[in-house]
């Protein structure tokens, strides 16, 4: 959808609530091509085969660097990934290290996708925080850009005259429309016509705006419903940054294949994807026995659900 479609249709629903929500809210769907999604579901299926286990993954959706609409037509799958059954982290130097990679080939990010393994999909606390961290990497690069109306002056108008101009400003804008005074503008008793006053008011400026974009697409081992969210952060011309959003999105999938070859993905998952195993931490000296003896107890740290680091000894 070009720059131009997108403003008919936000025209189309012009001078109602609705108009503001789709301004703010311009992309509202995810696409991914049957081939590529496919393609995702493979990996997710592999690599439980590959290495015998119930097994999550990740990767990003890619698309050819040339193409100007939003649709996913390629899944990547990400290299050097230890993986669990639970869930997988991303960092910032992950997206940037994979980004460069995909780069060289010809390809652009548009956002990430994960296996649940034999689990439902949906977004874990984790995927969340995932799903930002893709989202700041991806942003300043990965954007449509909307033009966005605001009124110039807004409520409160206060008029002046000027000698034979009209100066009219905003109660709380520092912008002023400056009119010459046609005959006939002012009231007799020299008010502005309601009409043109309220036509003032609406004069709105509109002005480019850029919404960086993520895309988020969570599928399992076992062929399940896909789900999908869709981040977006807003980049306007006097250069603020809006927060950061991510919300359930409508996955739509369009047609576009991609030739799996089988034997080629396996090796790819053997080389880039290893099972995690836990790591005991074997502790010295940890605590006494009943006897007064230094316990030859262990523990244990670094299993998969436990958050920090891991230690080996
Ligand atoms: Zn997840």
């Amino acid at each position: 959808m070009s720059i131009n479609d997108l403003d008919k249709l936000l025209e189309q629903t012009e001078s109602n609530e609705n108009t503001v929500k789709q301004a703010r809210n311009p992309i509202s769907q995810v696409y991914i091509t049957k081939g590529a999604l496919n393609k995702a579901y493979t990996y997710a299926e592999l690599v439980c085969d590959v290495l015998g286990d119930s097994l999550e993954c990740y990767g990003f959706l890619i698309t050819p660097k040339e193409s100007k609409d939003r649709v996913a037509r390629d899944v990547y799958l990400a290299p050097n990934q230890i993986v669990s059954g639970a869930d997988v982290t991303i960092e910032g130097e992950d997206v940037i290290r994979a980004g460069r990679e995909i780069d060289a080939s010809g390809y652009k990010v548009l956002g990430w996708w994960h296996s649940h393994a034999n689990f439902n999909t949906f977004h874990s606390g984790t995927d969340d925080k995932n799903m930002i961290t893709v989202l700041n990497e991806l942003a300043p690069t990965n954007y449509i850009t909307v033009r966005k109306k605001t009124p110039i002056l807004g409520e409160g108008l206060k008029v002046r005259r000027r000698k034979n101009n009209l100066v009219i400003s905003g109660k709380d804008s520092k912008k002023r429309i400056i009119i010459g005074m046609p005959e006939g503008i002012l009231r007799p008793e020299g008010t502005l016509d309601s009409k043109i006053l309220s036509d003032i008011q609406n004069l709105q400026l509109s002005t480019p705006a850029r919404i960086g974009f993520a895309y988020s697409v969570v599928v399992n081992a076992i062929r399940g419903e896909p789900y999908c969210e869709l981040a977006t952060k807003e980049f306007c011309h006097s250069c603020y940054e809006g927060e950061e959003k991510s919300r359930e999105a409508n996955l739509r999938v369009v047609e576009g294949d991609l030739i799996l070859n089988e034997k080629d993905m396996r090796e790819e998952i053997e080389e880039k994807v290893s099972k995690f195993s836990p790591v005991f931490k074997v502790g010295k000296n940890f605590g006494k026995n009943r006897r007064g003896k230094k316990s030859k107890k262990t523990f244990f740290s670094g299993w998969p659900w436990e958050s920090g680091p891991l230690f080996v000894d």
